[in-house]
């Protein structure tokens, strides 16, 4: 009888951690500051807003902060916009305020190590498992504009604070990789909204709003690419 009863608490434990809903990475909404309205018909997001020049200038304005997994992710992903739009759109990155002006910063008290006791009887069974809250892993904000001309942006990129970049141990993890499975998902989303994307009711676009978190080993085909029709889109506008 007593057998029963510990398997059942165990299978009412097991359904319980697998049916826990994984927590979700917000990408925020982009303020524009000024109001435009836009075709709902197409699948063009863009409002019309464009650069002109190129090449677009960015400033990691607290690299040292940021770190340098951060700071490589960064340039990886302005790189891979260059190079899928085959340097159509190109980068240039500078140490003084610019284009583009990417800072970090990392939220507290966001990662959780859980450790819960069950007594079964004699049986005391230690849980240890970690959590993630709902956050927002960046923002973009077009900053400037004359008519149409985006003149400057800034991108926020957040991660976990706890880890390489805030707590530096031997071996840490960065804060940023924690729940990005080592993607640029999160940096091409933000730097294509100030190319004046919005975001795509589609889970699996770049321009999704919000995404799973990979928190540890969940990382089997979370890797995005820009979504074939941005890039079109883009060289089409800056060709
Ligand atoms: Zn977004």
């Amino acid at each position: 009888m007593k057998k029963k009863i510990i398997l059942g608490v165990l299978f009412i434990l097991f359904i319980i951690s697998v049916f826990q809903p994984r927590p979700q990475i917000n990408y925020e909404n982009k303020e524009l500051p000024v109001q435009i309205n836009k075709d709902q018909e197409t699948q063009d997001t863009n409002n019309g807003l464009y650069w002109d020049h190129m090449p677009i200038s960015y400033y990691i304005t607290n690299e040292e902060e940021c770190g340098s997994y951060e700071t490589s992710q960064i340039k990886d992903a302005f790189n891979k916009i260059q190079s899928d739009t085959s340097n159509i759109i190109s980068f240039k990155k500078i140490k003084e305020p610019a284009d583009i002006n990417v800072t970090c910063s990392f939220i507290k008290d966001c990662y959780i190590e859980h450790r819960e006791a069950e007594y079964l009887g004699d049986v005391i069974i230690v849980n240890k498992y970690t959590s993630v809250c709902n956050h927002t892993a960046g923002l973009a904000q077009i900053t400037n504009l004359e008519g149409n001309k985006i003149i400057n942006a800034q991108i926020n990129l957040i991660g976990l604070y706890g880890f390489a970049e805030t707590t530096p141990k031997k071996g840490a993890v960065s804060g940023f990789a924690k729940t990005s499975c080592g993607h640029i998902n999160t940096e091409l989303h933000e730097i294509l909204h100030v190319f004046d994307y919005d975001h795509v009711n589609d889970i699996n676009s770049i321009m999704s709003p919000s995404g799973d978190q990979y928190l540890d080993n969940n990382c089997l085909n979370t890797r995005k690419e820009i979504d074939i029709w941005i890039l079109q889109d883009l060289i089409k506008r800056y060709k």
